[in-house]
């Protein structure tokens, strides 16, 4: 099916979201608390757009809207700006000092001074990714914890946590590099628990954490557990220099 984005013609399976149909045809829509390798959470609602179905116009989020049918979508509407720009606002009096956020609210023309006042230690905006994150690893270590204004992400009672294996996945895909990370001297720390770093085999740089290790080992084949002990760079080369034998032997 055809659908229409700020006047662009683009390609679209049924059920496929909208925000994913913009990406896939260069169109920008700024979220915060999108990740491809995870399903949408709609939490900072900066991927609103505006659509046009049938002459009804409404406001979606991109992230979280399936496409079933012949749309005309706008992205970057009058509407769309204004109400972006509020949010910018509100995420701004959240976390003040963050670069992301900043950068983003100065596109929009939020000013520096706004009415509402935040923690200039405050970084995270709770989108909850890095928690779906835990989620879909299955080690379910961290969640939302209090309410309202005390609402935060963190470990049962922060505590280390036990199910919490290292493997910083909640770091990486934080959109404002809220969770702290340290690795020094051969130890990773993460959400107050320290890990042992296991280096790789080839070029010998620390790059997962034994228990991280210990997790995947169940989920890998026996051809994959031949490059358990190599870090991602190496296992593509090691991976190529296998294939490139192969061939030249075939
Ligand atoms: S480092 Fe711990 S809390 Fe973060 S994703 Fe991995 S298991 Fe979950």
């Amino acid at each position: 099916m055809k659908i229409i984005i700020d006047g662009i013609e683009c390609e679209a399976q049924s059920g496929e979201m909208l925000l994913q149909i913009a990406k896939r045809n260069g169109i920008f829509i700024p979220t915060l608390c999108h990740s491809d390798a995870l399903p949408g959470l709609g939490s900072c609602r900066l991927c609103i757009v505006e659509i046009e179905e049938k002459g009804h116009k409404r406001i979606v989020a991109s992230c979280l809207y399936p496409v079933r049918s012949e749309i005309v979508v706008y992205t970057h509407s009058e509407k769309i700006n204004f109400m972006r720009k509020n949010l910018l606002m509100l995420l701004y009096a959240r976390a003040p000092l963050d670069d992301t956020i900043n950068k983003l609210r100065k596109e929009y023309g939020v000013a520096d001074d706004i009415r509402f006042s935040g923690d200039p230690d405050e970084h995270c905006i709770l989108c909850g990714l890095c928690v779906k994150a835990c989620e879909e690893m299955g080690s379910f270590a961290i969640s939302t914890v209090m309410r309202g204004v005390t609402k935060k992400v963190s470990t049962p009672y922060d505590e280390p946590s036990a199910p919490c294996i290292g493997c910083a996945s909640c770091a990486h895909v934080c959109p404002t590099d809220a969770i702290k990370v340290t690795e020094k001297n051969g130890i990773r720390t993460i959400w107050n628990k320290d890990f042992q770093l296991v280096k790789c085999e080839r070029c010998g740089k620390p790059f997962a954490t034994e228990e991280q290790l210990e997790y995947n080992r169940n989920k890998l084949s026996e051809k994959e557990l031949e490059y358990e002990y190599f870090c991602e760079g190496c296992k593509k080369v090691l991976i190529s220099g296998k294939l490139k034998e192969i061939y030249r032997d075939a």
